[in-house]
């Protein structure tokens, strides 16, 4: 830390990501990345923009907007893209927490940081045993509400009732629906921003449109409330997604079969792994997303399956954290990456 650094700086815990190892012989199962290549159609567009790379990004992100709102049937005045949906969720809790942010104890870790960062109260209210979301929990609080659904790292969602249930609570109340994973069979609640002015809905290309290296996220919500967020924007990076992106992230939302065929792909392969594991002894979450939470092995703790699977050139995700200790996250990978994944286990689960 040097002398100049400001002194509200000097306690923060910045988000710690997932190793992102150059070997090539890892099989890397801990970020939630998706194990296919952008789709032809992407890549072609992506190639068309980098003789104009020498102009600034269209700060309006009009072609990719308007894709986006058609695919969904709302109006454009609806959506904002960013720089990743982490981003979108950098604005949100910078200029939409007034009240501060309340959310699950086990859910999405920038939460913690992006209220740290601006200095926003929290409160952190508790799964219940099940690891699932009480909406009555969160009845009288007055706080900008976050809820990643399906949830990270648990996996598990919530219905699109619960989420109503949530907005009817107060209607002078902002929820947020971190929906990163809802195409691998949460349920959306994009269609209700037309009717809700206290919904915002937050969406990434980084896990199921195979894109997380292109840092392309989008919020749906209120016209109002894009304003409010577009101002912001404005006062932070208009070009802050590059060209290159904005035509990635239009051609992958036009090249819709690549799209389901990749989610298609990979819930399937879910399931395999989710009941392989199951059989051998470990307690697997319902998962509505890219990746299983995995543990409680009567002879195996977490991390020490997390170590073994790392000596092995597996890479998942582990996190020291009282309620989820005792499991670690899979991110469903391909085929081949998860027959190697069962394999290992099996050897490592002869070996205790
Ligand atoms: C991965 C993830 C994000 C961030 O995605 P980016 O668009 O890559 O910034 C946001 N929310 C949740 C719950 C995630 O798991």
């Amino acid at each position: 830390m040097s002398k100049y650094l400001d002194k509200k700086l000097k306690h923060l815990i910045p988000y710690t990501p997932g190793e992102q190892p150059k070997r090539d012989r890892i099989i890397k199962l801990n970020t939630n990345e998706s194990p296919f290549p952008p789709s032809n159609a992407v890549i072609s567009a992506v190639k068309e923009t980098l003789s104009t790379l020498n102009l600034y990004s269209d700060s309006t992100c009009d072609a990719a907007v308007t894709a986006i709102a058609d695919s969904l049937g709302l109006d454009k005045s609806r959506v904002l893209l960013t720089n990743g949906s982490d981003e979108s969720l950098a604005f949100i809790f910078y200029g939409l927490s007034p009240k501060g942010a309340a959310f699950p104890d086990i859910t999405y870790g920038f939460y913690r940081v992006l209220s740290d960062l601006y200095n926003i109260q929290t409160r952190v209210v508790p799964l219940d045993p099940r690891f699932r979301v009480n909406i009555e929990d969160y009845k009288g609080l007055q706080q900008t509400i976050y809820i990643a659904n399906p949830n990270a790292p648990t996996g598990i969602s919530l219905s699109k009732n619960d989420i109503v249930g949530l907005l009817l609570q107060n209607p002078d109340r902002l929820l947020v629906v971190d929906e990163a994973y809802v195409d691998f069979g949460g349920e959306s609640v994009a269609d209700l921003v037309d009717k809700f002015d206290n919904l915002i809905v937050v969406r990434t290309f980084s896990k199921s449109r195979n894109l997380a290296g292109a840092r392309i996220g989008f919020v749906l919500a209120d016209s109002e409330v894009i304003k409010d967020l577009q101002k912001i924007k404005y006062s932070f990076n208009p070009y802050s997604v590059n060209s290159m992106s904005l035509a990635a992230a239009k051609a992958s939302i036009q090249d819709q079969k690549y799209f389901l065929d990749c989610i298609d792909t990979i819930k399937k392969t879910r399931a395999l792994t989710a009941k392989s594991l199951t059989d051998k002894g470990f307690l697997v979450l319902d998962s509505s997303t890219n990746f299983l939470m995995v543990g409680q092995h009567k002879r195996l703790t977490a991390k020490d399956y997390y170590e073994k699977l790392k000596q092995n050139n597996i890479l998942v995700r582990y996190f020291a954290q009282e309620r989820i200790k005792d499991f670690v996250r899979i991110t469903i990978g391909s085929k081949e990456n998860m027959e190697q994944l069962l394999a290992v286990t099996d050897n490592i689960l002869k070996g205790q």
